[in-house]
């Protein structure tokens, strides 16, 4: 059994001051596979106090050094990249490609689009041409606390981490304390690239414990949480008191408005958007919307879709999906589909239990329900699992009237072959992001959501301005 208990603390391996210790358990067997420690408020405040003395100097970096840091990070990240795939596949249960093209694959991506995004950011400019005595001036923020959820460990390490540092804060990282393995790797490449002592700080912990103390912290200027809606709401509170800025990446319910004249595969595409990492991430599409036109045929292509989806032990290669994270998570998603039946939703695929053959394990039946009521349970909670809602609709405007009727704002979906239609319901839907006929965002354009699905913007330009204060000074001598 690996043991990973240390904290990376100023520079180096530490071990807990205050911790206890918890097992990782692999969702596939339910076998412990490591012991970290979860740290306690002695352990939190070495960690600020050593982030706080290093942002004197790292807030003068020049965007050159930080850029050769960047640089030095990709290089031993991407030799890295196959250890990552196998620890979060270990941890949180990606199957072993998908976590190799995927999960720690977003890592690669992020970090380039983020030293192109730095590359060309400007920290100083007049305000504009007829007053040059006005000076704008972006500043680091400070300390930042980066806390992160075990769905997309390394995708949402790198999305907060980098441009941190990017912009010349000093930090403290907390992973889940489900996914912590993924987090431990990352600090070795951190230290490996030659952070500076005491910039990237990393220690494991709990929401009730490091959680909270990095969130009411007086030495922390700012958290930047991605995770449930709730702990959001907690961090928001306790971030009050001393009036930190709080970034937040809550949940989501995407709604993917499937139109009569939409492509013929987009149904199937759907389900798979939907069961992508087995149904766990904040953006996946889990309220399909059909044309009633359409609606029987595409309820037999999700039937056909989600049987068609095998699943399969994350060390398996292959194309399957794989469990669950954790037992709370498969008795949350069970519950779910209980919770569909009895509100009466008609269950085409799927249901309780687990997939035939499969007895040890958080696997889950791949699921379609269909005839939903947006008032159902299953149409308004994130369930984050292989779980589809469907519902009917009879025209554009009722359509984007049930999309938007969600607490909800992350990520919604258009199928249509009418560009009129596309644009016209892409600027109603209330949502950060919004994806016409499965076509992917570019690199660096922002991720975030509207209402209850959080209020920050991650990746790009957009997410190292999130980490900086606008300073305006009048007076400026201009030569
Ligand atoms: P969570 O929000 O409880 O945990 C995410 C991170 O926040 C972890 O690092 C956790 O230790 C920390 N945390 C928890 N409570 C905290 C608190 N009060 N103060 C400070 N930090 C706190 O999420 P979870 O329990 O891992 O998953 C529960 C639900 O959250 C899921 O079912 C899913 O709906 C949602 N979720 C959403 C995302 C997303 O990307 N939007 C990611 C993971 C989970």
């Amino acid at each position: 059994m690996k043991d990973a208990r240390n904290f990376y603390i100023n520079g180096k391996w530490v071990a807990p001051i205050d911790g206890r210790d918890f097992p990782v358990i692999d969702p596939s067997t339910e076998e412990a596979i490591a012991t970290i420690s979860l740290g306690g408020e002695q352990d939190t405040d070495a960690a600020v106090a050593s982030a706080r003395a290093a942002f004197p100097t790292w807030r003068k970096s020049t965007k050159a050094d930080r850029l050769e840091l960047m640089n030095n990070i990709l290089d031993v990240y991407q030799r890295r990249a196959d250890d990552l795939a196998q620890a979060i596949s270990d941890e949180m249960g990606a199957p072993i490609d998908m976590s190799r093209t995927q999960q720690s694959g977003t890592g690669s991506y992020h970090l380039k689009a983020f030293i192109d995004a730095l590359t060309d950011f400007g920290f100083e400019a007049p305000l504009r041409a007829a007053n040059p005595d006005t000076r704008i001036i972006h500043e680091p923020i400070g300390v930042c606390a980066l806390i992160t959820p075990w769905n997309w460990p390394m995708n949402q390490i790198v999305l907060k981490v980098i441009p941190a540092l990017a912009t010349g804060c000093t930090m403290v990282l907390k992973p889940s304390e489900q996914s912590p393995l993924s987090g431990v790797l990352f600090s070795e490449i951190m230290h490996e690239a030659g952070v500076p002592t005491g910039v990237y700080n990393m220690l494991n912990g709990d929401g009730p414990g490091v959680g909270s103390q990095l969130s009411r912290h007086r030495d922390v200027d700012m958290v930047s949480f991605t995770g449930s809606t709730r702990a959001g709401k907690a961090i928001t509170i306790a971030g009050a008191e001393t009036i930190k800025r709080v970034s937040l990446e809550l949940g989501g319910k995407g709604a993917n408005l499937v139109f009569a004249d939409a492509d013929p595969k987009a149904v199937k595409q759907g389900i798979i958007r939907c069961f992508n990492n087995t149904g766990q991430s904040c953006n996946a599409p889990t309220r399909m919307l059909v044309e009633r036109a359409r609606y029987e045929q595409a309820v037999d292509e999700a039937r056909a879709a989600a049987e068609a989806t095998s699943v399969n032990a994350a060390a398996e290669a292959g194309r399957h999906i794989g469990p669950l994270v954790s037992e709370m998570q498969f008795n949350k998603v069970q519950d779910l589909i209980q919770k569909g039946i009895d509100e009466g939703a008609r269950l085409v695929t799927g249901g309780v239990g687990r997939p035939e053959g499969l007895n040890r394990g958080y696997f889950v039946r791949p699921t379609v329900f269909a005839d939903c009521t947006n008032d159902m349970q299953i149409m308004r909670e994130e369930i984050f699992g292989p779980v589809l809602s469907m519902m009917p609709f009879d025209s554009e405007e009722e359509a984007i009237a049930i999309a938007n009727d969600t607490d909800y704002g992350l990520t919604n979906y258009i199928q249509t072959t009418d560009p009129e239609r596309a644009r016209r319901v892409a600027r109603e839907l209330r949502s950060g992001m919004v994806d016409i006929n499965g076509n992917a965002r570019g690199s660096g354009a922002p991720f975030g959501g509207m209402k209850q699905s959080g209020n920050g913007r991650e990746g790009g330009v957009w997410g190292l301005e999130e980490f900086l204060e606008i300073r305006a000074i009048g007076g400026w001598p201009v030569d």
